[in-house]
This record gives C-alpha cells, structure tokens and sequence, in this order.
C-alpha cells in the first residue's frame, strides 16, 4: 500500500512544484479492486486477471479464400496455360464441415472460413479456375481446371495460427479496447474481471452559488464548477457522485462531504475554498481531520491545492476559478483516478510544438490554452487568447495545455514547448 506522508511533514503550508504534489497525490492512491462485468462492459477498463485461452483460434484448418480445396502435389506443373483438371467431389460451406476426404486428383469447392477437409492441403482461389462463379445457387460443377500451382498451405489458416489454446492472450493491466472485446468474443468468455471503476463525490463550495436550474439573482453565480468536474470524472470512465453544494461553513462543507463517505466513494473532489481567505472553509475541514496536506503548489493556473484524507478518504480540493479547477483536475485529479482504475499510462500525449507567438508568464509552472494544428512547420500551437482563470472559453477553445516551465518567464515566437494534449481531434492532425 502506498506510503501517505506523514501529520508532522505535511502540517504546514509548503510550496511544491507539480511533480512533488502529483508524486504525493499518486502514492497516496492505489488500483481499486476487481468486479466481473459483461463482456461488452469491459469496454475501457482495465483487466484485473490475465486471460488464458481456452481454444485455440482459428478453432480448425480452414480456407482464406472462396475456392478450391486440393492436393497441392496435383498441381504440378499448372499454370495460365495448362489447366489441371481435378475431380470436384464435395461442396463445403462455411459452418459445415466435410467427412469426404480428398484422394489424389479430386478436389471440393470451398467458402471462405469453411474447414478444410481431410486429405486437402492447399486451397486455389476461384479466380485461378474455368470455374469463376461464387454464388451458392451454381450448381457444383463434375470438374474444375486449375490454372494456377499453389504450395502446401496456401490460403489455409490454421489452427492455433492467432491464439493457441493456453496460451496467456492478454496479461492483467491490459486495457480493454474494441479489439480486446472482439478476442474474449472469439475465446467464449462472457463475463470480465476489471478494475472497479473509481467512484468519485464532487462537491462545489461557496455562498455565492446556485444550482444550475435556478434564476441569476445579485451576486450569485451557477455551480458550474459541480457539474465541469463530474464530467472530468465520467470522460475517463469513473462514476461521479453529485454531492451538491455546500455553502461557507465548515458545518455545510462536512455535511455533504460526510454524504460522499457514506455513499462509499473512493476519492472525494472539492472545488474552491482552499486559498488563504477567510472563508476558505475546506481547508479548515481538512486541517481539523488531521492527516491533511495543505500546499500552495507553484503553478499556474491554480496555486492553491489542498490534499489529505476526509474520514479516510482522499480529498483533493481544487481550487475554485473554474479554469483552475479543471486544469488542477486535469494535473492531479485525473492520474490519480487512472491509477485506481489500474491503468499505468497516466499522462496525457505530449507534443513539441512550435510556438507561434510571444508569451509571458510569471515564473510558475504554467498551463496555457492552446490550439496545436500541424502545418508544414510540424506541431505549432497558438493560445486561445485572454488567459484568465475565470475564463471558461479559454478552454473551450483549447484542445492542448502549453506547458511553460517553471522559472521561465519570456517565451519567444518560435520557440519549442511541450504540450499536454486534452483532445486529439482528425481533422487538425
Ligand atoms: P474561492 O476559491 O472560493 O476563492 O473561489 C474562487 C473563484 O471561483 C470565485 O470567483 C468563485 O466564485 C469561483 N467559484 C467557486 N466555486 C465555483 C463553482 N462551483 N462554479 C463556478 N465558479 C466557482
Ligand atoms: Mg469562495
């Protein structure tokens, strides 16, 4: 189990670098426990056991092509010009094999998937005879000339070619994509053991919100913050629990964190009332449940981050600026749900890009909003404008964050940064 920091480190506020807070973060989190699951389920989780093959695929020799199965030795000496006449003595389908066996110069017309009958060892395609016809209402014709030599083997697929009965398919940690579904499909199995998806309460903190349903009145602004999390949570593929709003009270806050734990999240995810103002009351309700890391951590946007552990369970409590919420869950929140999902590739695709413009940033490790096309220059990027943290459009226009690193304060027109790629969208690659 991971190592959680300890009370005495963690008691007093530090200024981290992202790496330091995003190796707490991750050390204090572990890959969740398994559930079976139905196979279509299954769908990008993480599998908890190695799959062992009970059949071998193919399950039985059978043809690559609509044609002619055969004797490859009867061919010798077959080509454009000299037909090998064989005597057709069956007719097989795909989902019916064949109990005639093949005896030298004789031969049966054969679908595509069908089983090779006995004594065959080669197939021809149906273009290479005098018999070019595929439908199933042509009658079977008495003989067939073969314009084409084939060598044992051609266009058969055989048995245990793809997967071999016991043979260990997919190693425990695999992620399951459609082709992964499409295996377990072919081996019979219907039911998946998976990492259990990683179940996560959302809250939104602060007097100043309302629920999205209800009317703008003086001073109030709708809990967007709630609702953008949740839907961080559920993109990659963990369940959120709505925990609602909680207004500036350390009571309140409890209250609805308290839900969370009963309803038996495995991570807790707040937003706002963690920087230094006086009602910065999700700090004080981590700081009164003892094992608690406080941090400013030297990025930008998003300084503020608080992190500890609610009756047990993490919480991460962002900060509350819209934009610096979703880009602190982006940082620490979402690879820390990836790892109790079990997967090992934690990191957004990285990108260098050439940067088109001239930037600015105050020293701190920071997160622009970009857009990164490719043009004849390769990667370029160009950000998304006004780059405040109240702005939400900044990264609705945005499909990459442009990492500025710590201690760089001027970036040139021209100069390569790496980007962290949020979407990966056709039709700018
Ligand atoms: P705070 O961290 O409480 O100082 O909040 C910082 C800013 O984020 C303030 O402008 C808040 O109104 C805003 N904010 C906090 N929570 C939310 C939320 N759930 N949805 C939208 N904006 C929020
Ligand atoms: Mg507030």
């Amino acid at each position: 189990m991971a190592v959680w920091p300890s009370p005495t480190r963690m008691t007093k506020p530090e200024l981290l670098t992202v790496a330091q807070a995003l190796a707490i973060v991750l050390d204090s989190v572990a890959p969740l426990g398994s559930e079976r699951v139905a196979l279509l389920d299954a769908l990008g989780r993480v599998l908890a056991e190695p799959v062992i093959a009970a059949d071998s695929l193919p399950p039985f020799a059978n043809s690559s092509m609509d044609g002619y199965a055969l004797r490859a030795a009867d061919l010798v000496g077959a080509g454009p010009e000299a037909g090998v006449r064989l005597r057709v003595v069956a007719d097989i389908a795909a989902g019916a094999p064949s109990a005639v066996a093949l005896t030298p110069g004789t031969a049966a017309r054969i679908m595509t998937g069908a089983p090779l009958p006995p004594g065959a060892d080669a197939v021809v395609p149906v273009e290479d005879t005098d018999e070019p016809w595929r439908d199933h209402d042509r009658p079977l014709p008495e003989v067939v000339a073969v314009r084409r030599a084939v060598g044992p083997g051609d266009y058969v697929r055989y048995p245990g070619e793809d997967i071999r009965a016991g043979q260990t398919v997919l190693a425990a940690g695999h992620v399951v994509r459609p082709q992964e579904i499409g295996v377990l499909a072919s081996l019979g199995i219907e039911r998946v053991a998976v990492v259990r998806r990683p179940r996560a309460g959302v809250l939104a903190t602060g007097d100043e919100l309302i629920e999205v349903s209800a009317p703008l009145t003086p001073g109030k602004i709708r809990n967007s913050n709630g609702y953008a999390q949740a839907a961080q949570v559920r993109a990659l593929g963990g369940e959120a629990i709505m925990l609602g709003i909680a207004g500036d009270t350390e009571a309140a806050v409890r209250q609805r964190l308290d839900a969370g734990v009963a309803a038996g999240v495995d991570l807790l995810i707040s937003s706002a009332g963690v920087s230094v103002g006086a009602y910065d009351v999700v700090k004080a309700v981590l700081s009164a449940a003892g094992n608690v890391a406080f941090w400013r951590v030297r990025m930008r946007p998003g300084k503020p981050l608080a992190f500890g552990r609610y009756r047990g369970v993490p919480l991460l409590g962002l900060p509350g600026n819209p934009v610096s919420a979703m880009v602190s869950f982006e940082r620490f929140a979402r690879p820390a749900i990836l790892k109790m999902a079990g997967r090992r590739e934690l990191e957004r695709p990285r990108v260098a890009v050439t940067v088109l413009e001239d930037l600015h940033s105050d020293g701190r490790e920071s997160y622009l909003r970009a857009v990164v096309s490719r043009d004849e220059r390769g990667y370029v990027a160009t950000t998304t404008g006004s780059q405040g943290s109240h702005l939400m459009t900044s990264l609705v226009n945005a499909n990459a964050l442009l990492v500025v690193p710590e201690g760089v304060t001027t970036v040139a027109k021209g100069t390569v940064l790496q980007a962290l790629m949020i979407d990966w969208p056709g039709e700018v690659f």
